[in-house]
């Protein structure tokens, strides 16, 4: 018996570094053939996860086929080895699973190998350990001293050990040495072992107090980061009452005079004059004086006085000379005394304090160490975010002075156990339900049904998956339901739950690799029979699929990007491969669909479902269509006219406006921005008008690492077109062309000034790193906020019936982005931000802020028009040739090295060019240029777009030199 083993380690044939791209190849394909010893014919199946030798050492493997005879085309002098073991009882990948990584491979120019990694268990890595052993074989010379602990630490372990453990434990020089030569004269051998993983509930993260009052008061100086003014208010604070002379506070704070009189120029302290002071000494009688009628006279005005005047304004006030002075002070009857400059506190102790903890940026940390004294036992760190405002590096801060731990506990939602009934349909559902029913079970192998479900949030979609889901149960088949990892929420879950009690198994990041695991399980041993989660829940190992769904099937997150390992496939098309595979029907449901999707169903590829209108559910909970569309108003705000009226602060008048009466009417404000991109393209602010490529039409970037010595660049990152960055603007000659881009950080700072008694609740990559999503939305539910900052993150989720003002920022960060796609992502960012507001019986508005109130994207976000926005999309895509009117890859090359990528990239594209030409294709190239994102962890990145109908005929069997990465349909040319 033989087996077909596809093994789970990188086969593909490397070629040299700088060589030539090989055609004709075909180890992409690598497919392994072993022989099956007598011990393990009889249990062995296609499927199995088996371990191999492969080369000088072994590899996880996954049996593809069983032959009686080795394949035809092996080489009859090859060395057919054994399989060493099956590692699992149960076959891992399915039949349909081994196809549809075949599939996979092909389409998205992977190797077998790389594919059929997306099919393996969760976590098998981490789940798979090497065992040692010793064999039974004597040693035939003698052993040394090193080898012989080894074996008797094996021997004394149960003669088995965790190789790793057993490396631990030898304290030889190089104990894998010591191992290998045991191994290579057969003393003892090393296998896979695969050891389940327990599922322990996921973690969410806690901060807890461990200082006293009197830690934390003596810790608040150390808060933050160094400030030398903050260092000078300490010093005042700390000695309150005394006069300070301004020296004495440079020496106690260790600073310079300059950081003390900037103070003075905030208002928070004063600095005396350095001033000379005259008195008269006790006993001066002008009566000795009576030969000296001048010095008399100042003597009888300073005793006039009583008190020590200064020098200069007796001397104006007297009419007297210094010298008059001095003698007056030579005969020992006054006194001069020099007076010191002297820092005089205007704020009492405490507000010096205050000031000192901004100066050093530490309010937030103080605010939560505060917080944190209130309340009895650990707190949720998403809570304290809502409100203090801090984020995960100030809690380590705080962490790293001792004054509070940061530590996880484990969190496990409850399950519903009785099933929930399905809703009866509206009359548009109902239309669209006998559609899809009608389509059900296609069968194997031919085209599947393919229902693309256009709705706005809240038309009743769900519900229709529920409805596909149940009768395909009904049937006996299973279904995966897809959603974006983002919008997997608690309130998704819960719906499907409830409906399919026990019979959902549930798969996303936040889960413990243990819990994904035992989820995965589930599905093999078919105990689930429906499968939700993000992207990858693709590859579960179902059984008798008949429903793959796709929520919000727009996202990119469907299709897996850099830097994530190869295929970097589209869940959308691999859905329907699969469909096509099995039978299964798919359903692709957003409420603003793809221009490629809808494009196919206007072709009828696809059938076009569309539910116009929201639910709004009845109080006896039948369901009724609205009269009027309840869209919350969308409000487009130009801001050039808001610079031209003199406003420059990151909000229009109206927004600002808006602001202050949601948070008096105690509702709700989003506060959206497009972070990708900050800081990128070239806007002008007085007329809006963007630097673009001559050539390509795309922005311009701007890059401040130009060469030494030169003016900062403008580049194309699809042709690499450069020019200097301009002054003035091309367009108006105005002065005020910028560089765009800002963040969230800024929009927050900008809301605290405006209202300072405003919670905010800033969620991005510093805030939310590793919180759950979803409880971090709930402490904005449970208005612990009234303002939510953020990202594209905020753009799904929830239902959130207090916010009745989204803002928009700036619409136009994402929409000059160099990306073809740059539009539509706008359009949908814009439509699902404006989507959050006015959920509920209070309505709400949208205020967009743009320098190009006129662009079609914008124009049609806020009419919440997705026709008008597709007809003038796919008219523009159809005259450049863009997707869905031709196909792309991008080719992408990166190295530490930015001369090699330039050499590399144009290396390649000349070749290209070659071939397009000698194979007589209708294909073009885009570049080589530089990427956008032009450097990613260090490393610099060329990228070369393919533009064909069919780009697969040029790349299909190609083997690019290493260091070239290829993204078949990428979503984005960033
Ligand atoms: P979508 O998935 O398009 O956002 P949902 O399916 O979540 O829309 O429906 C929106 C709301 O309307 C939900 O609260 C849902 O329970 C309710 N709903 C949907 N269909 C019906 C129906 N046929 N009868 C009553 N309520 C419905
Ligand atoms: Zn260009």
């Amino acid at each position: 018996m033989y087996a077909q083993v596809v093994v789970n380690r990188p086969t593909r044939r490397r070629l040299p570094l700088g060589a030539e791209p090989v055609r004709g190849d075909r180890s992409w394909l690598a497919i392994y053939t072993y022989r099956l010893p007598p011990s393990l014919t009889r249990g062995a199946r296609p499927g199995h996860l088996v371990q191999v030798p492969l080369r000088t050492s072994t590899a996880l493997g996954v049996i593809i086929e069983l032959t009686a005879s080795p394949p035809a085309d092996l080489p009859p002098e090859t060395d057919i080895r054994d399989v060493a073991d099956i590692l699992d009882p149960l076959p891992v990948v399915t039949p349909t699973q081994m196809r549809l990584a075949r599939w996979l491979a092909e389409a998205y120019l992977a190797s077998l190998s790389q594919a059929m990694r997306l099919m393996l268990p969760p976590g098998l890595a981490e789940r798979t350990f090497v065992v040692v052993s010793p064999t039974a074989s004597p040693p035939s010379e003698p052993l040394s001293p090193d080898e012989e602990a080894a074996l008797r630490l094996l021997d004394g372990q149960g003669r088995r050990m965790r190789l790793s453990v057993l490396l631990g434990r030898l304290s030889a020089e190089d104990p894998e040495a010591v191992i290998h030569s045991l191994a290579d004269r057969g003393l003892v051998e090393a296998r896979y072992a695969l050891v389940p993983p327990k599922p322990a509930p996921p973690r969410v993260q806690y901060a807890r107090l461990l200082a006293d009052d009197e830690a934390i008061e003596a810790a608040l100086p150390h808060l933050g980061r160094p400030s030398k003014g903050a260092d000078v208010l300490q010093v005042l604070a700390r000695h309150g009452g005394e006069l300070l002379s301004l020296a004495e506070v440079c020496e106690l704070a260790e600073c310079g005079e300059q950081v003390v009189r900037s103070l003075a120029r905030r208002g928070w302290l004063t600095i005396t004059r350095r001033r000379t002071l005259v008195t008269a000494l006790p006993g001066a009688k002008t009566a000795d004086l009576s030969g000296a009628p001048k010095q008399a006279a100042l003597l009888s005005a300073l005793l006039a006085c009583g008190a020590p005047v200064e020098q200069r304004q007796l001397l104006t006030e007297t009419g007297v000379s210094s010298s008059t002075l001095r003698s007056l002070e030579g005969k020992g009857l006054v006194h001069r005394i020099i007076e010191e400059p002297t820092v005089l506190p205007t704020l009492g102790p405490s507000q010096l304090l205050e000031r000192a903890l901004e100066m050093r940026g530490a309010q937030k940390q103080r605010r939560v160490l505060e917080v944190l004294r209130g309340s009895h036992g650990p707190v949720w760190v998403g809570g304290l975010y809502a409100q203090t405002g801090a984020d995960l590096a100030a809690l380590r801060d705080l962490a790293d002075l001792g004054l509070i731990s940061l530590h996880a506990e484990e969190y496990e939602r409850p399950r519903p156990t009785v099933a929930e009934t399905a809703l009866a349909l509206t009359p548009d559902q109902e239309a669209i339900w006998r559609t899809i029913e009608a389509g059900l079970g296609a069968g194997e192998g031919r085209e599947p049904f393919v229902g693309l479900l256009h709705g706005v949030t809240g038309s009743g979609k769900t519900e229709i998956y529920l409805r596909a889901v149940q009768a395909v149960l009904e049937a006996g088949r299973r279904a995966i339901v897809l959603v974006p990892e983002i919008s997997l929420t608690a309130q998704t879950i819960r719906r499907f739950e409830a409906r399919f009690p026990g019979r959902v198994a549930v798969s996303h990041s936040q889960l413990s690799l243990g819990q994904r695991y035992a989820a995965w399980e589930r599905v093999r041993r078919g105990e689930a029979d429906v499968v939700l989660g993000p992207r990858s829940a693709l590859f579960a190992p179902v059984s008798r699929l008949g429903l793959v769904v796709l929520d919000e099937a727009h996202d990119d997150s469907y299709k897996q990007s850099e830097p994530i390992p190869l295929p970097a496939y589209d869940a959308r098309e691999a859905a329907i491969a699969l469909g096509r595979l099995t039978g299964a029907t798919v359903l692709l449901g957003s409420a603003t669909p793809d221009v490629v999707s809808f494009y196919r169903a206007q072709q009828g590829r696809y059938r076009l479902l569309q539910l116009p209108q929201r639910i709004v559910p009845s109080a006896r909970g039948r369901a009724f269509r609205p009269t009027s569309p309840p869209l919350p108003p969308v409000r487009i705000v130009d801001l050039r006219q808001e610079l031209r009226a003199g406003n420059r602060s990151l909000f229009s008048r109206a927004l600002q406006a808006a602001l202050r009466r949601t948070l008096e009417a105690g509702e709700q404000a989003i506060l959206f921005l497009n972070r990708r991109g900050a800081a990128t393209f070239v806007l002008c602010r007085d007329c809006g008008y963007v630097v673009r490529c001559p050539r390509c039409d795309v922005p311009l970037t701007y890059h401040l690492t130009a060469a030494d010595g030169q003016r900062d660049k403008l580049v194309c990152h699809h042709c690499n077109y450069q020019q200097d960055a301009p002054r003035r603007c091309p367009e108006c000659g105005g002065p005020h062309i910028r560089y765009f881009g800002l963040g969230t950080e800024r929009v927050e700072a900008a809301v605290h000034q405006l209202l300072p008694q405003a919670r905010l609740l800033r969620w991005d990559r510093d805030t939310a790193r590793g919180v759950d999503h979803e409880r971090f939305l709930q402490a904005f539910i449970d208005h612990r906020a009234d303002v939510l900052i953020g990202t594209q993150m905020i753009a799904k989720g929830l239902d959130l019936p207090l916010v009745t003002l989204v803002g928009v920022i700036s619409a136009d960060t994402a929409l000059y982005l160099p990306d073809y796609r740059a539009a539509e992502r706008t359009f949908q960012l814009l439509t699902q931000v404006a989507g959050r507001a006015g959920r509920s019986q209070r309505g709400g508005q949208v205020i967009i802020q743009t320098y190009n109130p006129d662009h079609y994207a914008i124009q049609a976000a806020a009419r919440h028009d997705f026709t008008g926005f597709y007809r003038k999309e796919i008219a523009l895509r159809r005259q450049l040739g863009y997707p869905p009117f031709g196909r792309l890859v991008a080719l992408r090359f990166s190295s530490r090295d930015r001369r090699r990528c330039r050499v590399e990239a144009e290396r390649l594209g000349q070749w290209l060019q070659a071939e397009i030409q000698r194979l007589g294709l209708r294909a073009s190239l885009i570049g080589p240029a530089p990427c956008f994102f032009s450097r990613v962890q260090g490393r610099y990145r060329w990228q070369i777009v393919v533009r064909a109908a069919d780009p697969l005929a040029l790349l299909g069997d190609l083997l690019l030199p290493p260091g070239w990465r290829v993204d078949v349909d990428p979503v984005s040319l960033l």
